[in-house]
């Protein structure tokens, strides 16, 4: 299938103009073969480099052919660092156009040295492994710190159904966990439009939703490593992309299920370090928000409100406690307590509203299924974490970013009251 770029400009009523710097996406089989002449129409032809890493380049099998340049790294290791853009740099010559012809981390580093350079950059996709291909973020980590870095998306993405899907499952499990739990970062941006007017679009929260169920019964078929399913989830995690694009902030496609994730990489000092893909850890942290936002959705709306009421902003001293080393950068993230928009009247008024659309979640247990079958974890035990911790990881977890989601409201209001269902409780 080709998608071009028309077909995603939401018909929407949001009040903004979104702009789409990706032109056309080609997830098929032989999609590489399109990319000559999509690039010559985009008026990339152009000398251009290819970055690969040795992985990617033999699953590609020659299938990119013209590159005036081909740089291929050493993947023990390779991460979106300053070893890495260092390493990609060094074999650089003066092409005009970058080539990203493998995983998150190639793209990442390749996007970021783009951005540097003010080059156009093109997505080769060869894993349906996480939904950042075709956003405009760099995901970095410079001086031992995470960084998500504003970078350029790609113009063209060629997505190639007979490398991505004969891709290390392992590699696709985790997509599907990327994409699944979008489930989650949809209805935390809804809640917040719900409950303090956040800008909201319904154009790229249907385009997500539409790509996210397309996904979810596609799941057998994943499992089974059908290509048309796997087109299906490559087809989610870059029009993932997009919507954060059309969005302007990965809003859509992060909420409480990411922030759990982003804990086990902060370097807590009560949590080990967790040896998983990201998407691995997004997909446990996706049924343990589902879970958690069913058992809250029978709260009534005056304990709520009382909790609200009585709720304090965790202090420095707290916050330093859990975050450790990281406490510094969690403080500076949480200056502007996102909770701050949330009003006691707010709570009373909508909480009607927010249980609605809490209720069109799927319950835990049936994505719990899906990852199973597709054969992604989905518990804490299963990353080598003690399941005891679950609601210190929970109440936590959404300081790790500023974003109001309804885990951060349910941690502020079981922190605060005895409200029955606190949200480390396990029925
Ligand atoms: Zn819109
Ligand atoms: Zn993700």
């Amino acid at each position: 299938m080709m998608i071009a770029r028309e077909e995603l400009t939401p018909s929407c009523a949001c009040g903004r103009e979104h702009s789409l710097l990706t032109e056309k996406i080609f997830i098929e089989r032989g999609a590489a073969d399109a990319m000559p002449d999509a690039m010559g129409g985009s008026g990339l032809n152009a000398d251009f480099a290819v970055i690969y890493d040795e992985n990617t380049r033999d699953a590609l099998g020659g299938r990119i052919r013209g590159a005036h340049r081909e740089i291929v790294l050493d993947p023990k290791g390779l991460h979106a660092d300053e070893r890495g853009v260092a390493a990609a740099e060094d074999k650089l010559g003066d092409e005009s156009v970058l080539v990203a012809a493998g995983s998150g981390t190639v793209h990442d580093i390749t996007r970021y040295i783009a951005a540097k350079r003010g080059l156009p950059f093109v997505s080769v996709p060869t894993a349906a492994s996480v939904d950042a291909f075709s956003s405009g973020m760099a995901c970095m980590t410079f001086g031992g710190f995470k960084k998500t870095i504003p970078a350029v998306p790609p113009r063209l993405v060629f997505a190639d159904t007979e490398v991505f899907a004969r891709a290390p499952r392992r590699l696709t499990a985790s997509g599907f966990g990327d994409a699944i739990g979008k489930y989650v970062s949809l209805a935390d941006w809804d809640v917040a439009r719900i409950l303090t007017g956040e800008y909201w679009c319904s154009g790229v929260a249907e385009l997500e939703q539409t790509a996210l169920e397309e996904t979810a019964a596609s799941a057998p078929g994943i499992a089974a490593g059908e290509e048309g399913a796997c087109e299906k989830l490559m087809r989610a995690l870059v029009l993932s992309g997009i919507a954060m694009q059309l969005a302007g902030s990965s809003r859509p496609a992060s909420g409480a299920e990411h922030h759990i994730s982003h804990l086990t990489e902060t370097g807590v000092p009560w949590l080990p370090p967790v040896d998983a893909l990201h998407g691995e850890k997004v997909g446990v942290g996706t049924v343990l928000s589902l879970r958690a936002y069913f058992r809250w959705r029978v709260q009534q709306s005056d304990a709520l409100v009382r909790a609200m009421q009585a709720w304090r902003q965790p202090s420095e001293d707290m916050l330093r406690g859990e975050f450790g080393p990281a406490a510094d950068a969690v403080i500076a993230e949480n200056a502007q307590d996102c909770l701050r928009a949330v009003t006691p009247a707010a709570v009373k008024e909508r909480w009607t509203a927010v249980k609605a659309r809490l209720s069109l979640l799927p319950q835990a247990a049936a994505v719990e299924k899906m990852l199973k079958a597709v054969g992604a974890p989905t518990t804490l035990e299963e990353l080598g974490i003690d399941p005891d911790l679950e609601g210190r990881i929970l109440r936590w977890a959404p300081y790790v970013r500023n974003r109001l989601t309804f885990m951060r409201l349910m941690g502020a209001s079981s922190a605060v009251s005895d409200i029955h269902c606190c949200i480390g409780h396990i029925e």
